[in-house]
């Protein structure tokens, strides 16, 4: 905890935190955004990115083989963006007002072989690293076609190394599954917020899952600390990975590709707004990264935090980032969004989001489910909890001075007309029926 005077102090100077520190639903938009186009950030480029892509394709016909899911898109991870026209009449029913512009869905919650968000950076993450291995090896070769890696001699070799990570439960999910199946040996700390079905599923697979009673920030300690013990060991880390931060921008340019797909226009007078759940920031502040690369000005990102663990949201407002958690504040940390129960933010993510990220939104539990059903009742679509955190982001942008604000300070009343809402749906399709019925029944 700070002393009382320290939160005084922080409060006079960023008024909006005293709601956040009570835990109401806040708006906060960011002082420091600068709305233009970039080509760098903390010496990141579009070059960067287009590596990791080029690697995924390396990978995809090894994909393909292992998990015969993807072989209808050749190994290629990527999730469906839909347009969710039924959704958007339920919400201005439900929130008696009229959106303006398009309505789609991001659905990674039904992203092959791990359902979440974490099936980009998470995966990427393990592949970059047994390249990594198996060239330093000289048993494989960039040229190579990678579908030898499916043969029992790669895995023979991995299973000399292993991996470990820290996780409340998505990201352990999609590193543990990638890792084992190449032959890894794998090491998942789970903080206490991670679901029973994600533990169970991973020691199905072969994962050593470590279990806490603490949150996020401990699992991740004590994993890194078993991780420096030996070293064979690659420890994935989530607060401070590039690698795992480019997995996640390459939504943007395969987000890209759907867009004009669908016909759907993104220039000067047709602004594009895109509402990301966040936790670390990894994941949320990749996607952003990758879409302000590729669309600058016409691209306008928030991030949904829950209210009781909005760590982003302080970390940048204060400027403090990594030193700051929202136990600091006496906040609890304690939400039903699992995926986004962290209460310290990345450093390395929210120095990139200083000067490209529009702002930030909190979210109350509740919400979450109220909208996670209502998405079921007119899409049939089903996602879990975390992933519903963005559609709060409409209500915000269209109806509130808050969000009215921004839009003046950018001129974009007049072409709100044209604009396109995506509101990133980050996980869910792995979650097993009886568990989904609850988040169901809650939600009614
Ligand atoms: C991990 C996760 C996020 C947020 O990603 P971060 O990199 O932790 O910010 C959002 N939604 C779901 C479902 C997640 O699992």
């Amino acid at each position: 905890m700070f002393s009382k005077e320290k939160i005084d102090e922080l409060i006079k100077n960023h008024p909006k935190l005293s709601a956040i520190i009570n835990t109401e639903e806040t708006f906060w938009q960011n002082p420091l955004y600068n709305n233009s186009d970039i080509t760098e950030i903390e010496g990141l480029k579009i070059d960067n990115i287009l590596d990791a892509e080029n690697r995924l394709k390396r990978f995809a016909p090894y994909i393909a083989i292992d998990f015969p899911e993807t072989a209808p898109e050749r190994g290629i991870i990527e999730s469906p963006l839909k347009e969710i026209s039924n959704m958007k009449i339920s919400i201005e029913n439900l929130l008696d007002m009229s959106l303006e512009g398009k309505l789609l869905l991001k659905c990674d919650s039904h992203l092959p072989i791990s359902g979440s968000i974490k099936a980009r950076g998470g995966i990427y993450e393990v592949l970059k690293h047994a390249e990594d291995l198996a060239t330093k090896e000289g048993i494989l070769s960039l040229n190579d076609d990678y579908s030898i890696l499916a043969q029992d001699k790669f895995k023979n070799f991995f299973s000399q190394y292993k991996i470990v990570v820290g996780s409340t439960g998505n990201l352990g999910l999609s590193i543990g599954i990638m890792s084992a199946m190449m032959g890894f040996k794998v090491f998942v700390h789970m903080s206490a917020d991670a679901r029973q079905w994600k533990k169970d599923l991973l020691r199905s697979k072969g994962v050593n899952v470590i279990e806490y009673e603490a949150d996020y920030s401990k699992a991740v300690e004590e994993g890194r600390k078993q991780s420096e013990k030996d070293p064979n060991s690659y420890f994935v880390d989530d607060e401070n990975s590039v690698s795992l931060f480019l997995g996640y921008a390459v939504a943007a340019l395969r987000l890209k590709k759907q867009l004009k797909e669908m016909n759907i226009i993104v220039d000067n007078n047709h602004p594009l707004f895109v509402y990301l759940p966040c936790g670390v920031g990894g994941g949320p502040g990749g996607v952003a990264f990758g879409l302000k690369l590729l669309y600058g000005a016409n691209v306008h990102c928030f991030f949904a935090e829950p209210t009781h663990a909005p760590c982003m949201v302080i970390g940048m407002m204060t400027r403090l980032h990594n030193e700051v958690s929202v136990q600091d504040f006496d906040i609890d940390n304690l939400t039903e969004a699992d995926g986004l129960a962290v209460g310290r933010a990345s450093r390395f993510v929210g120095k990139v989001m200083d000067s490209i990220l529009s702002g930030i939104f909190t979210v109350q539990d509740d919400v979450l489910y109220r909208y996670l059903t209502l998405l079921a009742d007119t899409e049939n679509i089903y996602i879990e909890p975390s992933a519903a955190a963005g559609f709060p982001g409409l209500k915000w942008i269209n109806s509130t001075p808050e969000g009215k604000k921004y839009i003046e300070s950018i001129n974009l009343i007049e072409k709100m007309k044209n604009s396109t809402h995506i509101v990133w749906a980050t996980g869910g399709s792995m979650v097993p029926r009886d568990v989904m019925q609850s988040y169901y029944k809650k939600g009614r």
